[in-house]
Order: structure tokens, then C-alpha cells, then sequence
């Protein structure tokens, strides 16, 4: 699932190629991924596009937003014939003959330059919103974990919950943008048990909470995030954060601090890694 680095990844370069550029056409291949009209997209602009969370809201010429979310396994893909990007879920199996099967919208620019919304899974979805709808999705979610405001004062202050820690930094009300792979990477780096109780928690184990998720998420932004795959051709490049995972898919490899061997449970209903001796 695309996380914070992933989507701020495909936004930062889809804000290279797709601002400004007048949209001539769309399609609708499958109805369902799509939550309200999008003919009112025709003749538009797209004038800017930001990441809120897992979210991406394209600003319209006319006022109003086009929203998407890639949920489970959506990607963004922008070919103009010299070249294709793509962001969000990698398979190995990608095929770079676009539409494919999984294709279920397209918009064509006046350069007939492409942007294609690809899901396997047919969870991620569309949907234009005007500005109080998307302040109103935009205030659901929790803060951004690399603004400003989130300093170590705050994060004391949002903390307190009943959860464990995992299902805390998975809880998009209290920080937005954290899913499985980072939330067992900045485990691992805290030296925290995913199962830890919030409660149980010491000053100094929420303070090395707060600054290794920020370290974490800046570092694999750096690195353009694990699932994302950046398709300048069709190498299927990966996203390099892959080659720094301590824990997530890890399991039953040695740990890289020490002996012990990666394991894998169920914590806050999800897969989640973890080195029994270095966390606690
Ligand atoms: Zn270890």
C-alpha cells in the first residue's frame, strides 16, 4: 500500500508534468473507482497538486478538487511518449502496454500526453469535491508528521491513547500518512515492541518515537519510498528505500543490529516484523 513517501513521491513529479496542461478527454472504464462526475474535468487545467495524508488533491482551474486515493494497490501512471512515470503500488507483473486490464481511468491532455489510474485491488477511487468538502477531508486526518507543528511536545500531547503503539501510528486521526511497512520500520528503529501498550510507554521511549518517525519517512522520501517504482523506462525500477528495510518483509532473515532472526505477527490487524531482542 502506497504510504506518505509514496504518494508525496508520485505528487512531487506528477506537479512536473501535469500542471497547466489543458484536459481534453476522459475515460471511465470501471465505474465503480469513480465517487461523483468528472466531466466537469473537460476543457479544465489542472493548476496544483498536494499530498494530505495517503491523499492527493489536484487543484481544477474552476475552484473545485480532484481527490484520489490509491488505497490498496492504485497507481498513477503519466506517459507523454518520451516518457512514463508511475507511482503508488509495484507489481512485478506491470504491464507497460497502457490501458491494460487494470486500467479504469484515463485523461488525455491537449499534448495527448496520458495519465492512467491503474488498480488491481479496485479499492482507490476519484472523486472531484469542492474546497469546504476538502478542508472537511482534510481536517479528518491527523497531522503531517514532517510540518512544523508536529514537534516532540505535540506528540506527547496526541499520545495518549489506549492503543498499542502500532495502531496508534496506523490511526490516520492522530498522524497522517504512516501505514504498515513505516510504522514496523520506526518500531524497529525506536527499539519499541510493536505490542507495547501507549500507556506503557517511558518519556524517553515516546521521544525516540517521535524522532525516528520523522527520520524514517525524510529518509525514504529521499530515497522515493519502498512500493514506488519510478518507470522512466520499463525496468520496473523500485523505489530504493527496499534495500534499507531492517524489519518489514523480513521475516526469518537475521536481524541487521543482531543474531536474533526477524519475526512476524499480528498486531492492530496487520503483518507486522519485528527483532525481539532489539525492541522491547
Ligand atoms: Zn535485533
Amino acid at each position: 500500500m502506497p504510504e506518505l513517501p509514496e504518494v508525496e513521491t508520485i505528487v512531487r513529479d506528477l506537479s512536473k508534468q501535469i500542471l497547466g496542461k489543458k484536459i481534453t478527454k476522459i475515460e471511465i472504464r470501471l465505474k465503480k473507482i469513480v465517487r461523483s462526475k468528472l466531466d466537469i474535468l473537460i476543457g479544465q487545467k489542472f493548476l496544483d497538486i498536494e499530498r494530505r495524508g495517503k491523499y492527493i488533491f489536484i487543484k481544477i482551474q474552476n475552484g473545485d478538487y480532484l481527490v484520489i486515493h490509491l488505497r490498496m494497490t492504485g497507481q498513477l501512471i503519466y506517459e507523454d511518449g518520451k516518457q512514463i512515470i508511475a507511482g503508488g503500488h509495484s507489481e512485478r507483473e506491470n504491464n507497460f502496454s497502457l490501458p491494460h486490464k487494470h486500467t479504469h481511468f484515463i485523461l488525455e491532455f491537449a499534448d495527448k500526453s496520458h495519465l492512467y489510474f491503474n488498480d488491481q485491488r479496485q479499492f482507490g477511487y476519484l472523486e472531484i469535491v469542492n474546497l469546504a468538502k476538502k478542508l472537511e477531508y482534510s481536517r479528518r486526518i491527523g497531522i503531517e508528521p514532517l510540518s512544523d507543528e508536529f514537534n516532540l511536545k505535540f506528540f506527547r500531547k496526541i499520545i495518549k491513547s489506549k492503543k498499542n503503539i502500532k495502531a496508534f501510528l496506523l490511526d490516520q486521526k492522530y498522524i497522517a500518512g504512516i501505514g504498515n511497512i513505516y510504522a514496523d520500520e520506526i518500531l524497529f528503529d525506536a527499539g519499541v515492541l510493536p505490542t507495547r501498550s501507549v500507556d506503557s510507554l517511558n518519556a524517553d521511549e515516546v521521544r525516540k518515537i517521535f524522532l525516528t518517525t520523522r527520520k524514517i519517512l525524510k529518509k525514504a522520501i529521499k530515497e522515493r519510498g519502498t512500493t514506488f517504482n519510478n518507470y522512466v523506462d520499463a525496468n520496473g525500477n523500485k523505489g530504493s528505500f527496499i534495500r534499507l528495510l531492517k524489519v518489514y518483509r523480513r521475516e526469518g532473515e537475521q536481524c541487521t543490529r543482531c543474531d536474533a532472526v526477524i519475526k512476524k505477527t499480528k498486531v492492530a490487524g496487520r503483518g507486522t516484523r519485528y527483532c525481539e531482542l532489539c525492541q522491547k
